[in-house]
């Protein structure tokens, strides 16, 4: 009797558990980005100055609010991006560029 009882119950957990994973599969919002476009450090391939006293080319390097974007948005390289923030500081150092915008 306490088998039967025991089986039942296990029978019915397991039927659970198997159908809230599929239920759930689908995410809300969808798969997103199934291809993606690998981004070239612009540095790298000599389409972007990097320099503190050419602050127009360094901009592209920030937001609209004068923020540095990051890596993953611009797709600058590790090295290249280490190289942008440091010419980004010295150019808001020297007022070429904002620290922030109002
Ligand atoms: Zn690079």
């Amino acid at each position: 009797m306490s088998d039967e009882m025991k089986t039942d119950t296990t029978e019915a957990g397991e039927d659970r558990r198997s159908a809230s994973p599929r239920d759930r599969a689908p995410m809300p919002g969808g798969p997103r980005r199934k291809f993606y476009r690998r981004k070239v450090c612009k540095v790298c391939i000599g389409k972007a100055k990097v320099d503190y006293k050419d602050a127009d080319s360094l901009r592209r390097f920030t937001t609209e609010r004068g923020k540095i974007l990051p890596r993953r948005i611009t797709g600058t390289c590790a090295k290249h991006q280490r190289l942008v923030a440091r010419e980004v500081k010295r150019a808001r150092a020297l007022a070429l560029l904002p620290f922030v915008t109002q």
